[in-house]
């Protein structure tokens, strides 16, 4: 009879720690304003387009695993030809967040930027005020690069302060990459004998300014910009006039030009990658825009030394 009372007292004690615990577990996960911030901080729920690739891998770098990010550009497609389908401007409209570089790259995304706003999508036109002379390859300064990357951050906190501290640490491990990257180029280009880069596309602009070269061009602003013969006979006299070592061609365009003017000239050809897109191989491979740019510095040193 003792024993059973005891028993009794025992559940009741347990019983009541039970209740307890359920109680202030409750209450933990209950907090007021948690409940208001829950659908901006699930995990993995808020997805982000970009336009394309250095858009793409520098929104990856910082989103981390907290979104879906999804580059509109097939891989092996070169921006400069690419429009998305009806479907892809559709899709848009499922996402959180797009971004966009703006002028000649992308030119479609500004012309549907303001309906997408209109229907509460946040858009960041990314290169705004960075351009000079409409030349759209700002990415390829690590310097602007950098800027790039803080507009992306203030966006995806825009969209997602609930990871506010997420993406401004991952920010910072991009900004401290991209340092290095601009130390590496500044230490590497500095003192070399020649200065002059000849190129596919005039996608090196801002780069050559940086770091104190002469970007030669053969096509224009797009791949699709081809030399007149005279323009060709003109690079032909000029190369061979400033002992041009290589001649540079893009892992995504035909480098057709680029090996008729090595050929005529006497010069190697080498890849000078303008990081547009990727190709199914370089995405196997595991490339991104520092293993590329990394790539580009070699062949920039064995040009010039
Ligand atoms: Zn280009």
């Amino acid at each position: 009879m003792k024993w059973g009372r005891g028993f009794r007292l025992m559940v009741l004690v347990l019983l009541v720690f039970s209740i307890a615990w359920l109680a202030f577990g409750c209450t933990t996960t209950k907090i007021p304003g948690e409940q208001a911030l829950a659908p901006q901080a699930k995990p993995g729920t808020i997805k982000i387009y970009t336009s394309f690739y250095p858009l793409y891998d520098f929104t990856k770098k910082i989103a981390g695993d907290k979104a879906e990010v999804i580059n509109m550009q097939p891989v092996g497609v070169e921006p400069h030809d690419f429009e998305p389908s009806p479907q892809q401007v559709a899709n848009l409209y499922t996402g959180r967040v797009f971004i966009f570089l703006g002028g000649m790259i992308d030119p479609w995304a500004g012309k549907i930027q303001d309906q997408l706003k209109k229907d509460g999508i946040i858009t960041l036109e990314a290169g705004q005020g960075l351009m000079v002379n409409n030349d759209p390859h700002i990415w390829l300064d690590p310097v602007l690069a950098t800027e790039i990357a803080r507009r992306i951050c203030t966006t995806l906190v825009t969209a997602d302060g609930g990871n506010k501290g997420y993406y401004e640490q991952n920010l910072h491990d991009l900004e401290q990459k991209l340092a290095d990257l601009d130390g590496q180029y500044r230490q590497t280009l500095t003192g070399l004998p020649r200065k002059e880069i000849v190129t596919s596309h005039e996608a090196f602009t801002y780069l050559a300014k940086r770091y104190g070269l002469e970007q030669i061009t053969i096509s224009g602003l797009s791949p699709q910009e081809e030399p007149s013969p005279q323009q060709m006979a003109r690079l032909v006299t000029l190369c061979r006039s400033r002992s041009i070592k290589y001649i540079f061609f893009e892992s995504m365009a035909s480098p057709k030009l680029a090996e008729t003017l090595a050929r005529e000239t006497g010069a190697g050809t080498l890849v000078l990658n303008p990081i547009e897109g990727l190709t199914p191989e370089e995405v196997k491979a595991g490339e991104d825009y520092f293993t590329i740019m990394a790539r580009n510095l070699a062949n920039l040193k064995k040009a010039l030394e």
